[in-house]
């Protein structure tokens, strides 16, 4: 506990730092450290231009990207002969060049204030017309829920990526964030694995966390289930069909990016 109280003081005095170095000095790109003027955000022009939005056409289920004219509203060969307990998945940007970059230097390098950064980027996902969270005329209330890590997993890691873009999210649209899921099984990483093995390894991997199970916090909500990357799928899925059980209505996921 103490250990990991001393790790989150040094990580909020890094991140004053930052922001107080930022007051100083000319900002740095977060792509490339070229400095930039204050309304350019927190990526310059060139590296802004090398992320890659996905748009239509994708697969409305698993928000798979295809080029080509295709009509809107199609499931891809992927998704065609697989049960996935989600309603859709929709990844902001395809995970290719600095986007993979960034998510991969956020998760393993340990540079929390990408956060920043990477949510804004997960806010994309959220315009989509399915969710609509920055539609004024929408009355659709969300609540985040992030994919949880297991407590050895977030004790090696020190923190979970998807808590920190949850939070973002939950800042930037004034939505609620639950912590509503558990992982009870400390399972292999997923990305050794072929697709039967990752559902296997899955299987019965998450409960909804006893504090939201009392407090009836799932039923009757709708979901947006946040991780930085979706790649299969199954992950989503197990945490989706965990949640539906709970009573969720509805449960779509939004990752920065679509591996
Ligand atoms: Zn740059
Ligand atoms: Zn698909």
């Amino acid at each position: 506990m103490m250990k990991s109280a001393a790790r989150t003081i040094q990580r909020a005095a890094k991140n004053v730092k930052e922001g107080l170095l930022g007051l100083v000095y000319p900002r740095a790109c977060y792509g490339c450290e070229a400095s930039m003027a204050e309304q350019e955000g927190y990526l310059c022009q060139t590296c802004n231009d090398q992320l890659r939005p996905i748009k239509q056409p994708l697969c409305e289920v698993c928000g798979q990207p295809y080029s080509g004219d295709m009509s809107i509203g199609f499931r891809c060969s992927n998704c065609a002969d697989r049960v996935l307990h989600f309603d859709f998945a929709r990844a902001a940007y395809k995970s290719q060049g600095l986007a993979r970059v960034l998510v991969h230097r956020f998760k393993y390098n340990g540079h929390f204030f990408l956060a920043a950064l990477l949510g804004r980027m997960l806010g994309e996902a959220v315009k989509d017309p399915r969710i609509a969270i920055t539609d004024p005329e929408s009355d659709v209330e969300w609540i985040l829920v992030p994919v949880p890590l297991h407590a050895r997993r977030l004790r090696e890691r020190e923190f979970n990526q998807a808590d920190e873009l949850c939070r973002e999210l939950a800042r930037l649209h004034g939505l609620k964030m639950v912590n509503a899921l558990r992982r009870t099984r400390y399972t292999r990483r997923q990305a050794m694995l072929d697709r039967t093995e990752r559902l296997r390894n899955l299987r019965g991997a998450f409960v909804i966390s006893s504090k939201v199970r009392e407090r009836k916090m799932i039923a009757g909500s709708r979901v947006l289930l946040v991780d930085d990357v979706l790649t299969t799928g199954a992950t989503a899925s197990e945490c989706a069909q965990t949640l539906s059980a709970a009573g969720a209505l509805k449960v779509v996921v939004i990752t920065v990016v679509r591996g």
